[in-house]
């Protein structure tokens, strides 16, 4: 039985733990409402999420149960967004600064793209890039109904395969968001037929896609520069070894950027990962890389 193999599999990498952690996938994950920065209000949504962790500022726990619903203002953009506590982490992680020029890799549908722009709200310029044009449909509603449209002209969406980007415009970009095409085990359980479809070699034909990507994106990069490289697997193999592949093979050009969990996520080898289990969110991994100036 194909979900049998899915148990197993994960049974032999997380052992003892297993058990909890597959319960955890399968409850609703906590999720917050984070409010966009062109909504003016001081309403407390719900209970403030950045008591966890100060990455999370402007972020409300949703109750379990509870409808909540974006509202459109009066200039005509939708006041919050709901998200992944974890998502709004590694976003953040990411510390773009006004006059960025930025590239988010893998941006649909921009629940993490709208939180870069936001940090280009006073000047730069970002490429959302997706390879799936139905997901780009997605990608450019949102921001049509988020960003106002004086910040909108300095956002392009573009559908090239990420891996374009590293011979294409070398040295090019001041930060990159690689939130990169994984497994997604949470989405697999939720979905009869992905787990008949389920094979642990589909998690070692992605391992080698990522590494792609991230090779391109440190190609992309200019020196002195920052890739976050994130996914919502849990499969190491997606996370930490792609990473360590980086650097076995570039540690001469890269250094690794140490981030605090603040009790939250669990510390790896390469970065940080929020399970279920552990703090009620994700499956998030991510690692932040800084391209060395030589
Ligand atoms: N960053 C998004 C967000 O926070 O809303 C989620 C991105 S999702 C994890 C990965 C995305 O990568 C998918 O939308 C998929 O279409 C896109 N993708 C897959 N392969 C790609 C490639 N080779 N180049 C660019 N995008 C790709």
């Amino acid at each position: 039985m194909p979900e049998r193999s899915f148990y197993k599999h994960f049974e032999s990498i997380y052992g003892s733990r297993w058990g909890n952690l597959f319960e955890a996938l399968l409850r609703p994950e906590r999720q917050v409402a984070r409010r966009s920065l062109w909504t003016f209000s001081n309403e407390i949504l719900g209970e403030e999420a950045e008591k966890i962790h100060p990455a999370l500022s402007n972020c409300y726990w949703i109750d379990a149960g509870k409808s909540t619903a974006p509202i459109r203002t009066e200039e005509n953009l939708l006041d919050i967004y709901i998200m992944d506590p974890a998502s709004v982490i590694v976003a953040r992680a990411l510390e773009v600064q006004p006059g960025d020029r930025v590239l988010d890799m893998c941006a649909a549908p921009g629940g993490k793209t709208l939180i870069l722009i936001e940090a280009l709200a006073k000047g730069g310029e970002i490429f959302a890039n997706d390879l799936s044009s139905e997901r780009r449909e997605r990608l450019k509603k949102v921001i049509q109904n988020y960003v106002p449209r004086a910040v909108r002209d300095r956002v392009w969406v573009t559908g090239r395969d990420g891996v374009q980007f590293g011979l294409r415009e070398p040295e090019s970009f001041d930060r990159v968001l690689l939130d990169a095409p994984c497994s997604g085990e949470r989405h697999v359980l939720e979905n009869k037929k992905a787990q008949e479809e389920w094979s642990p070699r589909r998690g070692d034909h992605l391992a080698i896609r990522q590494y792609s990507l991230l090779s391109a994106a440190l190609l992309a990069l200019k020196p002195g520069g920052r890739i976050v490289y994130s996914t919502c697997s849990i499969n190491p193999e997606e996370n930490d070894a792609v990473v360590h592949k980086l650097f076995k093979k570039k540690k001469e050009a890269i250094r690794l950027i140490h981030q605090e969990s603040y009790s939250l996520g669990e510390r790896t080898d390469y970065g940080i990962s929020f399970f279920p289990d552990q703090c009620g969110f994700g499956p998030l991994y991510f690692s932040v890389i800084e391209k060395l100036s030589v």
